[in-house]
C-alpha cells in the first residue's frame, strides 16, 4: 500500500514515487535518511534530461559492465585494459579484495604489474569459503609459469591476513613467490582509504608471507 516504504517514516503527503526514491537512495552506503531526502528533492528540481542521464548511467552500469575473464576486475571489454596492456609487467600479480582496491593501487603510480580481484575475503563467520572467491581463476593464471610473484594486497585486518596466508599456502608449492604488503598501513583499515604515499611504501617494502 505504501510502496515498500516503512510506515511512519514519511509524512502521509509524500507521493509514492518520491518515497520510493528516498527509500532506494537510503539503501546506498553512506546515505542517511536526511541525505536521501535531500537528494530526492534535488532531483525533483533538475532538468528532466539530467535526471534521465543519471537513470541511464545506472542502467548501463548493470547492462554493460562485466568481469574480465583474466583478472576478474569490472570492465566493459574482455580482457580489460590492464590485462591487454603489453607494457605491464606480466610476471607480477597484485591480489586485491575488491575492484575499488585496484584503483587505490593504481593511484600510487608505482605499480606496473597485473591484478587479480578475489571479490571478497575468507570469512568463516560470514560463511565465505575458498569456493566463494575467484581463487581457481588465480591458480589457472599461474599454470603457464610466466608469473613469478604474487603480491597479497588484501586489507590489513583479520580476514585479509587469513586470506593472504591461505593463498600463500596454495601458491608457494607452485613455485611462485608470495609477498604481503609491508606493515605501516593502519591496522584494520581499508586499502581503499589508505593514502597514496603509505600504500606505495607498503608495496615497495613488501615481504615474503
Ligand atoms: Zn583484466
Amino acid at each position: 500500500m505504501n510502496e515498500g516504504a516503512p510506515a511512519g517514516r514519511r509524512p502521509p503527503s509524500t507521493a509514492p514515487p518520491v518515497a520510493r526514491l528516498i527509500e532506494a537512495l537510503h539503501k546506498l552506503p553512506g546515505i542517511g535518511p536526511k541525505s536521501a531526502q535531500r537528494l530526492t528533492y534535488y532531483l525533483l528540481r533538475v532538468p528532466e534530461a539530467e535526471a534521465r542521464a543519471l537513470a541511464q548511467a545506472i542502467v548501463e552500469l548493470k547492462e554493460k559492465i562485466i568481469l574480465c575473464s583474466v583478472c576478474q576486475n569490472v570492465t566493459e571489454e574482455d580482457p580489460c585494459g590492464i590485462c591487454s596492456d603489453g607494457r605491464r609487467d606480466q610476471s607480477t600479480i597484485c591480489v586485491v579484495e575488491e575492484p575499488l582496491d585496484t584503483l587505490a593501487v593504481e593511484r600510487t603510480g608505482g605499480y606496473r604489474g597485473l591484478y587479480h580481484v578475489l571479490h571478497g575475503v575468507l570469512s568463516p563467520m560470514e560463511g565465505v569459503g575458498p569456493d566463494d572467491l575467484k581463487l581457481n581463476e588465480l591458480v589457472a593464471r599461474l599454470r603457464n609459469g610466466s608469473v613469478k610473484e604474487v603480491i597479497m594486497a588484501t586489507n590489513p585486518n583479520l580476514e585479509g591476513e587469513a586470506t593472504a596466508m591461505y593463498v600463500s599456502r596454495l601458491l608457494v608449492p607452485m613455485g611462485v613467490r608470495v609477498t604481503r604488503l609491508a606493515r605501516g598501513l593502519p591496522a584494520g583499515a581499508d586499502l581503499e582509504y589508505a593514502d597514496d604515499v603509505t600504500l606505495a611504501r607498503a608495496i615497495e617494502h613488501r615481504q615474503e608471507v
